[in-house]
């Protein structure tokens, strides 16, 4: 694989840039090699600047569930571009972007745009604190809300790829807030509750974990984190930042029959472009200004040409998409699964719906200490083999993997046969 112009433009980069790269995991550091730099994408497919063409798992990191370059998303960015980019005061778009978002989620009846993921968790555990009147927030050990402060305690994602899951930079008062508990282990949350039963504005939890790889809720998980929420009084807040109209056309929530207080969003409903969003109940998102005291705005808000993108993306988001999902995440889960027993090799998978994930250990995953016992080594080395071949995985093991409607049958049998190969060299 020539990755001469890739080797070039990484040297210049990290002159200019930390690290080379805008987002941490972009870099590379824990598989180590050079990053491609891309050129474009369409489809399933991204290509970098030295002409090499990968099978992309990665898809800019989930919002581009429709695949890359889609011609009509694509077009409609097009046509309202023409009439300005940004207009800081209202516009129809953001009514209508609401309004798609609030059909989809039922615990949603008010929600407000932001810029990013980041920003929507920040928001919500503000807006939760505000209205409980409540400091401490319990997150889950190797869930990822982005990188607000209140978060890099124990997280995932990069963070935990680079070895950083605690930032400097975090004040002691602020980390002190955020209280830890284990994924898929209600007795542990409870433990916090009992021991800080009146201060506990939320908790905050990725409905499916994907950012330690991909670990699916389970024994009622969801539901109990319900329970205890109300019986103390603290708000659940849902990260569907990943998970949103992804998992399902109302995401997470409708999956697994969950109503959380508070949603945020992301990824997906940008197609793209960058946004994000949190919502819930009126009566506690009237609560966000200028409804009511609780402070949070943004310059590029609601901003016309992200939700074009991102409504364009919902609007072909249909029933028959999701099964069509579905079925390509079966279909390459039963291809891998093949692999895996005829050769016995000591890897385990989980999926759900178009979100995957194959773990270098044979026992199952239920968390973050599960995770951390994968062999990175032979992750690593597989990654390495499945990029010569021209296969673009997240370049961690703490990720999970995302598959479009691009993703044909006909590309998962290259890729299985590719995977089937490079695991013939790892093990
Ligand atoms: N929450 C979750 C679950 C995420 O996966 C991410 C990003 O990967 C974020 C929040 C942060 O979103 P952003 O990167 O858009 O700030």
């Amino acid at each position: 694989m020539d990755q001469t112009k890739s080797k070039a433009l990484f040297t210049k980069a990290c002159d200019v840039i930390p690290g080379g790269v805008n987002s941490p995991v972009r870099a590379f550091k824990s598989v180590g090699g050079t990053p491609p730099f891309i050129s474009h994408a369409k489809g399933a497919h991204i290509f970098d600047v030295d002409g090499n063409k990968y099978v992309d798992f990665i898809g800019s990191w989930g919002p581009m569930i429709l695949g890359h370059a889609n011609d009509e998303v694509l077009g409609e960015i097009a046509r309202v571009m023409e009439k300005g980019t940004s207009f800081g005061a209202p516009t129809e778009l953001e009514i209508t972007m609401a309004e798609a978002i609030i059909e989809r989620v039922p615990a949603v009846d008010v929600v407000r745009l932001v810029n990013s993921g980041t920003e929507a968790t920040m928001s919500a555990i503000r807006l939760a604190r505000g209205v409980t009147k409540r400091d401490k927030c319990i997150k889950f050990n190797g869930c990822y809300h982005g990188h607000g402060d209140s978060f890099l305690i124990a997280a995932g994602s990069g963070a935990t790829t680079l070895g950083i899951p605690n930032s400097p930079g975090v004040t002691k008062a602020t980390a002190q807030d955020t209280l830890l508990a284990n994924f898929n282990d209600i007795e542990s949350v409870k433990e916090v509750f009992e021991k800080y039963p009146e201060d506990i504005a939320c908790v905050i939890v990725e409905p499916i974990a994907g950012n330690m790889g991909c670990i699916p809720p389970q024994d009622n998980f969801l539901q109990d984190l319900r329970t205890l929420c109300s019986k103390y009084n603290a708000l659940l807040i849902f990260d569907e930042v990943m998970t949103g109209f992804r998992v399902a056309r109302g995401g997470a929530n409708e999956l697994y029959g969950v109503d959380p207080d508070l949603l945020c969003f992301g990824k997906v409903i940008g197609g793209g472009l960058p946004i994000g969003a949190y919502g819930g109940k009126r009566d506690l998102m009237n609560h966000v200004a200028p409804a009511g005291p609780v402070y949070q705005a943004g310059t590029l808000s609601g901003n016309p040409v992200a939700v074009t993108a991102g409504l364009e993306t919902l609007k072909r988001l249909t029933p028959e998409v999701y099964e069509t999902l579905e079925e390509i995440g079966g279909y390459m889960q039963s291809k891998l699964h093949d692999i895996i027993t005829k050769n016995g090799y000591p890897l385990s998978q989980t999926r759900v719906g178009s979100m995957v994930c194959l773990f270098f250990t044979p026992n199952e995953v239920r968390n973050f200490a599960d995770v951390q016992k994968c062999d990175l080594e032979k992750f690593n080395l597989f990654f390495h083999e499945m990029l010569k071949q021209g296969v673009y995985l997240a370049p961690s093991q703490f990720e999970a993997g995302f598959l479009g409607i691009c993703h044909t049958k006909e590309i998962i049998d290259e890729v299985a046969e590719k995977a089937q190969k490079a695991l013939s060299v790892v093990f």
